[in-house]
């Protein structure tokens, strides 16, 4: 059986054209998935008995099961964790902003990465996910709450770019105005730097706004942070992110995350200034959020204030990251990984 979700339009207009079907049913068809959001094909009532039937035979449409619900005392963040049929779960995350709503999407189960601050590397990763696991996490937080989703960022658990064909799929259907129909200046992807994948994106042409996941003034303070700095020089990551600034004439989001002790101080704010003079980008520094997963700590207040001012004097644009829904599991993979270890406790 085929996942009728991951088919792009053309994929399943073919389909449909070898068995017979006139050229309207694809639309139709969509239409019903994408539009309609029907759970079944007995629901796609403008088809014949026939075709609603060897579309059963063939296909199934698939349905995340939302297995645990957190809302935000103030209602503004909400996170769900979606199991598949195969016994991994994904967090989602939604943040109701006054422009509209974003949500953040997991584009793998587990991450192989490795950064030390991460919780959804702990146990490695399980797999990709598939192009219809990506779109559901869209399809079904909007049907849970109620909203329209506008801006997509894909910053959950996994290294979009280590899933690289299925993500660059999910964004030609994101962005197709027969199924969810986004505008691609609404989806941003944060990568932790593979440098040839984000030469790769930038040749396809997408126009995708960019994040990177720097963390480090320096190569030596990244690979302390960040095992992939073993493998990509700072300086080729940020040629890379320069040639993608420019050739999206937008600024790259530098992320930065805050570790007291380790990347905080005045010194290393004057030397990230210099690291990235001359590129267009905007550093978004995020404090550490505490888990006991990991040793470090985020800096004081003050220590945070006084880095953005160490930046700000160099000139470099910047902003301390608003924290959303801290009164929720606020650090990115911790429901997931909680999830994980009660069924585990469970299974023994
Ligand atoms: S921060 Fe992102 S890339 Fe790094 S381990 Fe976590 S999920 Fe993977």
């Amino acid at each position: 059986m085929t996942d009728i979700k991951s088919l792009t339009f053309d994929a399943l207009a073919e389909i449909l054209a070898a068995e017979g079907c006139e050229s309207y049913r694809t639309a139709q068809v969509f239409r019903w998935l994408y539009k309609d959001r029907v759970a079944d094909f007995s629901e796609m009532t403008n088809l014949s008995a026939k075709l609603r039937e060897r579309l059963a035979d063939r296909f199934f449409i698939s349905r995340p099961e939302i297995l645990r619900s957190q809302v935000s005392s103030d209602g503004e963040t909400a996170k769900l964790l979606y199991g598949f049929a195969d016994g991994n779960a994904v967090e989602t995350v939604l943040m109701k902003y006054k422009h509209g709503s974003t949500v953040c999407i997991s584009t793998q189960a587990g991450c192989r990465m490795g950064c030390r601050f991460c919780a959804s590397t702990k146990r490695g990763l399980k797999r990709n996910l598939t192009v219809s696991e990506m779109l559901d996490q869209i399809i079904f937080t909007e049907r849970q709450f109620c909203v329209k989703i506008s801006n997509v960022v894909l910053m959950g658990t996994g290294e979009p770019l280590d899933n690289f064909d299925n993500v660059t799929a999910f964004i030609a259907m994101a962005t197709d105005e027969r199924c969810l129909g986004l505008s691609v200046r609404g989806i941003s992807l944060s990568t932790c730097g593979l440098v040839e994948r984000i030469r790769q994106l930038r040749e396809m042409r997408l126009g995708l706004t960019l994040s990177v996941s720097l963390h480090a003034p320096n190569d030596e303070i990244r690979r302390r942070i960040m095992p992939v700095a073993a493998k990509y020089k700072m300086s080729d990551l940020l040629a890379e992110v320069k040639e993608y600034a420019d050739y999206t004439k937008r600024r790259v989001a530098i992320e930065y995350t805050l570790i007291k002790g380790i990347n905080d101080s005045d010194e290393n704010a004057r030397e990230l200034a210099s690291k990235l003079r001359g590129i267009m980008a905007h550093v978004n520094l995020i404090p550490l959020n505490p888990s006991k997963e990991c040793e470090w700590e985020r800096p004081s207040p003050a220590r945070m204030r006084a880095f953005l001012n160490a930046l700000e004097r160099e000139h470099i644009s910047a902003t301390v990251r608003r924290e959303l829904g801290t009164d929720i599991d606020a650090a990115c993979g911790q429901l997931r990984l909680r999830y994980d270890n009660e069924k585990e406790r469970a299974d023994a």
